[in-house]
């Protein structure tokens, strides 16, 4: 099968279809990126490397950095982590406060905002100089030197971010939240606002794709068994309360933001990322997520 033929054929199809999504406007500076950005980067574990469209353009990767911020706590804390944070399924949208009151300010877990906000908290308290030391991580695990914070777009999400405030400051009074909550909330910003190309993440995310090990030069970042455990958390957790949609049509494990980017990995085979900035109304790239449903439909490279 020519992998690079069926990426153009399915990109070339989706493009063209009518996404009825909107952009992320409630975060001002999202709403300002042109909706017809459109572009895929596929990884594989047997080095072949393709991208189509605006692959090598970078965006906020808003949520997708919530598995490399758990992947960093995780590294730092070991299993003790999941004494701060559950990992089941939400069922709820990405920013809800809801069953934190039922549950003692435990998040259910780390990919929605209240599980990110525990774990920005976590790396605050094990982190020297957290922004410059989470940068430093991101790089190291990727072939770009290139990634930085925006610091437009974190100050505009920090405008206007008074529902993670609720969040922070709820989890701060049952006492889930060790620091200051405008530390914790300026750290999460900024995490949020990383910004990062198809290309970047798909290399980047191929390590767990790979048992743990980066491809280039074999580094261990996380144990096999660790591994496992991110791309489970993905797999059932990773689009809010479309989790079981997207294990549905796509079947990979897999993570969006709310700038339009989703990443997924197939173990053993490959990362490929997707970015269109319309997303749907689970908060999830409308074309992302129909590229990776016909993509996957068309190679039969889901894990199903
Ligand atoms: N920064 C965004 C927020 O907290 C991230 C949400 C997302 O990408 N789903 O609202």
């Amino acid at each position: 099968m020519d992998i690079k033929k069926v990426v153009q054929n399915v990109y070339d199809k989706v493009k063209g279809i009518d996404d009825k999504g909107n952009l992320a406007s409630y975060i001002p500076e999202l709403g300002n990126v042109n909706p017809d950005f459109f572009g895929v980067h596929i990884s594989t574990i047997d080095h072949l490397n393709f991208g189509v469209g605006n692959s090598s353009d970078k965006f906020s990767i808003q949520s997708i950095v919530k598995v490399l911020s758990l992947i960093m706590a995780y590294r730092l804390l070991g299993e003790e982590l999941w004494n701060r944070v559950k990992v089941e399924p939400s069922g709820t949208a990405f920013n809800s406060l809801i069953q934190l009151e039922v549950e003692n300010g435990i998040p259910r877990n780390p990919f929605i905002n209240a599980g990110a906000l525990v774990i920005a908290d976590i790396l605050i308290s094990n982190l020297r100089y957290p922004k410059e030391d989470f940068l430093n991580f991101v790089k190291k695990l990727s072939n770009s030197k290139e990634i930085r914070y925006s610091e437009r777009i974190a100050t505009s999400e920090k405008n206007v971010g008074y529902r993670n405030a609720a969040l922070c400051n709820l989890i701060k009074s049952f006492g889930n939240i060790e620091n200051n909550p405008s530390e914790v909330l300026d750290f999460y910003f900024n995490l949020c606002s990383l910004e990062m190309s198809c290309e970047d993440l798909s290399n980047l995310f191929l390590f767990l794709a790979n048992d743990g090990f980066t491809l280039g030069d074999k580094q261990q970042i996380l144990t096999r068994s660790q591994t496992k455990r991110i791309n489970a958390l993905m797999q059932t957790c990773g689009f809010y309360d479309e989790s079981g949609e997207f294990a549905f049509k796509v079947g990979l494990p897999g993570k969006s933001g709310v700038g339009g980017g989703i990443v997924a990995v197939h173990p053993k085979q490959y990362a490929i990322a997707v970015w269109s900035p319309k997303l749907n109304e689970k908060g999830n790239s409308y074309k992302g997520v129909r590229f990776l449903e016909e993509f996957t439909t068309e190679t039969e490279l889901s894990i199903f």
